[in-house]
């Protein structure tokens, strides 16, 4: 028996029948635990008007009413996390401990959430001209549209969802077709936790309910995570349309090792960062930036690292490093290791042929050194275990390196020197940096962005300019007068 996965729409499951579906893998095991339904346009317009209806009334909503069921949200999200983190891992077969981090990353952004009546307070200026206030008001936007990957499928809804409720916006969330049920859980905990129906809908499907979406009068802007082709094509689509789009895209994150570093701390690092959820995620280290002379001792140091890793189900406790999504994802990222040998990069440790029973999508840690840039492993997102050592001579070519990269997601620099650390902090052209740290993603009171193709659009997500892209503000400018100081003056005005 496959399980059928919905949309929720309006407070409750969609009875319809889909015209069409997709089959959700259990990706250890390779079955297909579940089939989705995919959205038509009839679909779309069924949750844009859902949350639409819901919009005039969620914006009225006290501050305090709604922090409560935010607050109410975290407290059932807490309490049903591992049952989260469970589906996380059937669906997209992350290690269960692995999960359960994800969830407690994706709560960091509810509880931010919570203060949203500290986060929406205006400025106000007495005074401004003689017997003249000025101030400013932020407002929701109306239905905000949240699609999402497939590497993160609760953190990634939860980077956006709460903060567009708290500031009074009702939501069409798109989760990946890859792993639809994680949203489903989070729609019905807001639910219980008090949300009205249909302020947050969950839309499965895929280019079609995104591309209705981009199109739809009566949403107004988009938060998008995705790859950089389709976050290009978001961006430019929706604003097209008039939306304001956020848009952030893929990655190729380099860790950059000078001589001086603690090269076990380095491998660990590397290792670690490298083959974490199988490398698929979007602040994965993929490329370690050797400066000599340590290329040869780091390599040393990490391949023997990557001998004591486990592959295996996400499920079993010993399990390090679970499969790849899907078949054609596993067969892709294989297509990268053949093409790392046939361009001549040295082959380390091959992980084509892992020792795994069952017929999952696997593909054990790989590690390639003295890798080219002019290389394919290079020079695209791979988005899986693979880590690729590039030899740099010296931390100028290293920095060169990072800053030639059409990406600019996150990076990271392995050194006990405090001045170079903080010299490429401010030279590197990276939105997220981690000095010593291999995965800095910001906490949630910060935002989270790239640079150059990682992200488009302005605002970054969660935290303060999460708020800002959910909001937009009004300046006021009022005077109480007396009524004897009338008169006709067609001067502009000017402050006294
Ligand atoms: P993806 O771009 O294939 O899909 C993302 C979303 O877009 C999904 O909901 C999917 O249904 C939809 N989609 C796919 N193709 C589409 C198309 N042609 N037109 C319209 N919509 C389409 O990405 P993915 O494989 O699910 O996720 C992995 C990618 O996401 C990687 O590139 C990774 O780096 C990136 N990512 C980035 C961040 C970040 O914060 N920058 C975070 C997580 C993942």
């Amino acid at each position: 028996m496959t399980q059928r996965i919905s949309h929720w729409i309006d407070g409750k499951p969609w009875a319809g029948v889909a015209d069409r579906t997709g089959e959700v893998f259990d990706p250890a095991t390779g079955e297909v635990r579940g089939h989705v339904d995919f959205a038509g346009d009839g679909q779309v317009d069924e949750a844009v008007a859902a949350a639409a209806r819901a919009f005039p009334g969620w914006r009225d909503t006290s501050l305090a009413a709604r922090s409560r069921v935010l607050f109410a949200f975290r407290e059932l999200l807490t309490e049903r996390k591992n049952e989260l983190a469970e589906i996380i891992t059937a669906e997209h077969g992350k290690v269960l401990s692995d999960a359960a981090g994800e969830v407690a990353r994706g709560i960091e952004n509810v509880e931010y959430a919570c203060g949203a009546p500290q986060m929406l307070k205006g400025g106000f200026s007495e005074n401004a001209s003689r017997g003249v206030d000025v101030y400013s008001i932020a407002q929701p936007l109306g239905v905000v549209g949240v699609i999402a990957p497939f590497n993160f499928p609760a953190m990634v809804p939860l980077w956006f969802v709460p903060n567009a409720i708290a500031c009074g916006n009702t939501v069409v969330l798109k989760p990946s077709e890859k792993d639809p049920s994680a949203s489903l859980l989070l729609a019905e905990l807001f639910a219980e936790a008090g949300l009205p129906d249909g302020v947050l809908n969950v839309l499965h499907g895929d280019k079609v309910a995104v591309d209705g979406l981009l199109a739809h009068r009566d949403v107004k802007a988009i938060s998008f995570v995705g790859s950089t082709p389709v976050a290009r094509y978001v961006y430019e689509n929706g604003t097209r349309h008039g939306k304001r789009v956020q848009a952030l895209g893929g990655a190729k994150n380099h860790m950059v090792v000078l001589p001086d570093a603690d090269l076990d701390l380095a491998a660990d690092a590397a290792v670690s960062a490298g083959f974490g959820s199988a490398g698929e995620r979007c602040m994965a280290v993929s490329v370690v930036v050797a400066v000599d002379p340590i290329g040869d001792e780091l390599v040393a140091k990490i391949a023997s690292r990557m001998g004591g890793l486990t592959v295996g189900d996400g499920r079993s406790p010993e399990s390090e490093m679970g499969p790849l999504v899907t078949a054609a994802h596993r067969d892709r990222v294989a297509s990268y290791v053949d093409a790392g040998v046939s361009e001549g990069a040295s082959l380390v440790v091959d992980g084509r042929s892992p020792e795994v029973r069952g017929g999952g999508f696997w593909l054990g840690p790989t590690l390639f050194d003295r890798v080219r840039t002019d290389m394919s492993l290079y020079t695209d997102e791979i988005f899986g275990p693979v880590l690729s050592v590039v030899r740099a001579g010296s931390y100028d070519d290293a920095l060169a390196l990072v800053n030639a990269s059409p990406y600019g997601n996150g990076t990271a620099i392995f050194t006990n020197d405090g001045r170079a650390a903080r010299r490429f902090q401010n030279e590197v052209e990276v939105g997220m940096v981690g000095l010593n740290v291999p995965i800095p993603v910001p906490v949630g009171y910060y935002s989270f962005g790239g640079w150059k193709d990682s992200l488009f659009g302005d605002s970054h997500a969660y935290g303060p300019e999460g708020f800002h892209f959910f909001t937009r503000t009004k300046a006021i400018t009022s005077r109480w007068p007396d009524p004897s100081q009338g008169g006709v003056n067609l001067g502009f005005p000017r402050n006294s």
